[in-house]
């Protein structure tokens, strides 16, 4: 059985389960099955052959779902986009993803209530399965491809290692469905027959209300970035009477302070903590380790722990000879999991994936080092960072700063405040400088930004420069920026 029998089997055997709690809006997994299927088979009657991928607009609601698996049954891969981005970042993805649409909950809802027994072609194992867009450094989204034997690889470690328990589990989904933490939840949640319980916008954005509904939610695994955990430990009554079903918490996706899973244990004695490492281009994860009180008293930083089955962590110097034990390098990721690489184009394909014994390999751009056969993250090569989770490229940011008007040059660098970013900013320079004081003209600059990337990119402080600093070898003197701040 593949994924998607796997998840139609579970909803044949209990068709009033509920798949997915989303605000007021509830699907069962009988819901799920019958309209991802009117979904497929609209697709079918309308796309015919055009294999090409539906991009699925929205907030988290079930009718995404029902999209995803509706676009998969049809025999072609998903694009989730969020509605939280700007309209000009909707546009790049879905031209450069090619989609034959842009499928919105309305719409779904519409497709979902004309069934029809027109058969439909379900992805075979090496198509791509979804695409999803992370931050490019030219300013341009780039498209991960994932296909279904990758998903399936890292959902049946998932499974084996977790042992998720076989009478409903209830699934925290934090991450939105266009970042891959999301695959985690939804497709364990999914596979064994569980609730995947989500947390909206307006949840996040409105403590009480996000406190009262976890505390209605049932949560028994919680999968989050460790910033969204920090953020709900800063309510005392973020523990176990909260959430008295939660077993596990698995993190991934950005730095486990050992802090936080300190106060974690601590809050909830029942449950354990998990880190988890690992980029989109090699399916969400690829290491784990379990953190129990003897883990965090032998290592702070934290190890992000055991590559997953069939799978293997290389870390290589920068001419790809392989570096011993306990020497920093390159993490690569090589195995069954990877990516065939980025949708559309074969240079940055090219560029951070290779073939190796076989399996597909990813320069993951991440610093390394393996110790006491653990993986420990240290960084890495180049400006990439995470910020509250969200993976950014400063190039990205810059780019699209050099596209407003009046901008001549610009760099961003993220502000670091006990060893993890909290904030970008960006050094300016105008074409030229009006009147205007500097509060106004950063005001203008953010407006103008937000209309191009979404708010988690937008620098917090814009200072400007009439001139950016350089290097020796004509490159933005970063290093200068950074000790100005
Ligand atoms: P993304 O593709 O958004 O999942 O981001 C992947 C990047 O996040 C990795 O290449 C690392 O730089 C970082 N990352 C992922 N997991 C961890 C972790 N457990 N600890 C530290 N950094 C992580």
């Amino acid at each position: 059985m593949n994924l998607i029998q796997r998840i139609d089997h579970r909803a044949a055997a209990t068709p009033e389960a509920i798949a997915h709690v989303s605000g007021d809006s509830i699907l069962t997994y009988g819901q799920l099955r019958q309209n991802s299927d009117a979904v497929a088979s609209y697709l079918t009657q309308h796309l015919g052959e055009d294999g090409r991928p539906i991009a699925v607009l929205g907030h988290r609601e079930p009718e995404m779902l029902i999209a995803f698996l509706g676009a998969v049954k049809s025999g072609r891969p998903y694009v989730p986009i969020d509605t939280a981005l700007p309209q000009t970042r909707i546009d790049q993805i879905v031209e450069s993803s090619h989609a034959a649409l842009v499928l919105t909950p309305d719409q779904i809802r519409r497709f979902s209530a004309n069934p029809s027994r027109v058969l439909t072609s379900v992805v075979g194992k090496n198509d791509p399965f979804y695409i999803l867009f992370t931050s490019g450094s030219t300013g341009e989204p780039k498209g991960v491809v994932v296909t279904l034997a990758c998903l399936e690889h890292f959902i049946g470690w998932m499974l084996t290692e977790q042992q998720f328990s076989k009478c409903g589990e209830v699934f925290l989904n934090q991450a939105p469905f266009s970042f891959d933490l999301s695959v985690m939840d939804l497709y364990c949640s999914l596979t064994t027959g569980s609730t995947l319980f989500s947390v909206t916008r307006d949840l996040i954005e409105n403590p009480k209300n996000l406190y009262r509904s976890l505390a209605t939610s049932g949560v028994t695994t919680w999968i989050s970035t460790p910033s969204f955990a920090q953020m709900c430990l800063v309510e005392d009554k973020f523990a176990d009477a909260m959430l008295p079903c939660v077993r596990r918490f698995l993190f991934c996706g950005e730095t486990l302070a050992p802090q936080t899973a300190t106060q974690l244990l601590a809050r909830f004695p029942q449950a354990q903590v998990w880190n988890m490492y690992g980029p989109t281009e090699a399916t969400v994860a690829t290491t784990s380790i379990h953190i129990d009180a003897e883990i965090l008293e032998k290592y702070s930083p934290l190890p992000v722990g055991r590559v997953m089955p069939d799978a293997k962590i290389l870390i290589m110097d920068e001419n790809g000879t392989q570096r011993s034990e306990n020497e920093r390098g390159e993490i690569i990721i090589v195995g069954p999991n990877v990516s065939p690489g980025y949708l559309g184009r074969p240079d940055l394909t090219a560029r951070a994936f290779f073939e190796c014994g076989g399996w597909r390999a990813y320069k993951t751009g991440d610093l390394g080092r393996i110790r006491d056969q653990l993986l420990f993250f240290e960084g890495r090569l180049d400006e990439q960072i995470k910020l509250s989770g969200y993976r950014i490229e400063p190039g990205d940011v810059e780019a699209n700063l050099r596209a407003l008007p009046f901008v001549r040059d610009a760099a961003v660098v993220p502000v670091i405040k006990n060893g993890a970013p909290q904030s970008l900013t960006a050094f300016v320079s105008l074409v030229a400088r009006n009147e205007s004081a500097d509060f106004k003209l950063a005001h203008n600059l953010r407006n103008q930004l937000g209309e191009r990337l979404p708010a988690y990119m937008l620098p917090r402080k814009f200072v400007f420069l009439d001139a950016l600093p350089m290097t020796a070898n004509g490159k933005v003197d970063r290093t200068a920026l950074a000790k100005s701040l």
